[in-house]
């Protein structure tokens, strides 16, 4: 066969692939477009376990109309400069959005602020409809519907309304324990209601938020940590042995405010409980790691939740060290040796 250059639509069903695996990938790529976009209330509804519909409401900066059609054009993106190493957004390839409309039938209506009007445009299975007016309230509104309609083979691999209604409940708090001047909710036909009320600012917002969702006993059974080595800072909290859980979903660790699920860093808790919880039990752990963007490339998962430090034995040691000295500091003995 002759070679042929793949058309945009599949070029774009293609990155889907990789960006969008499930119903809770949409809402991760769109929470955090509106909390790039200055946020201070993302509203969240879903239906049918997010298959049959997503829209997530925001009140951020709003997107120009000028601009609405590059929105959801393959690599355009308002927030990279010239340096790929200097990422300080949430998203920054410029594919969420088109990956999306080639896999469903995505609207986005949006206004500036200061704009007369609000405006729409619209993507049907890569087809792109508009822009045309709509009238709206500052911010945008981002509406998918009938996800993975355009390529049925992964709609065969979505599990449960309910098991998908989970997916993105776990994201949302997932994201949400990094950003607690946002209010979160969630709301539907699919009956995992969400409220996270926007919290003080400081250390003690963390805290409030953090308890929103690990729950109210979460405070009096963690430790603050507060570590910083060579440019490298980390906060958080870690709880105390007894607080211990079957599985690792309770461990939260943030790279410069983004979530991220890394085996290096769960290596690290790993270790630094060794001694002191059993290993078929998993402490709850929250870390936020910050440094300078240049000593970390976010760059090499598209789903973005995999990072690379530049020095990883470094982030280790500061893990393993800060989260072990606070739990020695709080005179807490070895759970399992039974040393006393
Ligand atoms: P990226 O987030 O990587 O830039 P996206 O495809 O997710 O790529 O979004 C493309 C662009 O559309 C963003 O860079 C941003 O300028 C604009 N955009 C998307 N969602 C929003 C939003 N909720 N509020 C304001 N601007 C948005
Ligand atoms: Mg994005």
């Amino acid at each position: 066969m002759a070679i042929k250059q793949l058309t945009e639509t599949i070029i774009n069903q293609i990155a889907a692939g990789e960006v969008i695996e499930r119903p809770a990938s949409v809402v991760k790529e769109l929470v955090e477009n509106a909390i790039d976009a200055g946020a201070t209330r993302i509203e969240i509804v879903t239906a049918g376990g997010g298959k049959n519909l997503i829209r997530v409401t925001d009140n951020g900066s709003g997107i120009p109309s000028n601009e609405l059609s590059l929105a959801v054009s393959r690599h355009c993106t308002s927030k990279l400069t010239d340096d790929v190493h200097d990422i300080r957004a949430l998203g920054f390839r410029g594919e969420a959005l088109p990956s999306i409309g080639s896999v469903s039938r995505l609207s986005v209506k949006s206004r500036k602020a200061e704009a007369d009007s609000g405006f729409e445009i619209s993507v049907h299975g890569g087809r792109m409809d508009g822009p045309r007016p709509t009238p709206m309230n500052g911010g945008t509104i981002a509406e998918v519907r009938d996800l993975f309609f355009a390529t049925p083979a992964r709609l065969k691999f979505m599990k449960t309304d309910r098991a998908e209604a989970s997916a993105i409940s776990d994201v949302v708090k997932r994201v949400a324990i990094a950003f607690p001047h946002i209010r979160f909710s969630i709301a539907g036909s699919d009956r995992t209601p969400l409220d996270l009320a926007a919290t003080g600012e400081g250390s003690a917002g963390m805290l409030e938020r953090i308890s929103q969702v690990l729950g109210k006993e979460f405070p009096e059974n963690a430790i603050a940590i507060d570590a910083m080595r060579d440019g490298v800072r980390l906060t958080g909290f870690a709880g105390i042995p007894a607080f211990n859980r079957a599985n690792s979903l309770h461990q939260f660790a943030y790279v410069n405010g983004r979530p991220v699920r890394d085996k290096q860093i769960w290596g690290a808790i790993r270790g630094a409980y060794a001694d002191v919880i059993s290993r078929d039990r998993h402490p709850v752990v929250v870390l936020f790691l910050n440094l300078d963007p240049a000593l970390v490339d976010v760059n090499v998962h598209p789903a973005k939740a995999d990072v690379r430090f530049r020095d990883p034995g470094l982030v280790r040691g500061l893990i393993v060290g800060a989260i072990r000295e606070a739990l020695g500091q709080s005179g807490i003995r070895a759970a399992t040796s039974g040393a006393e």
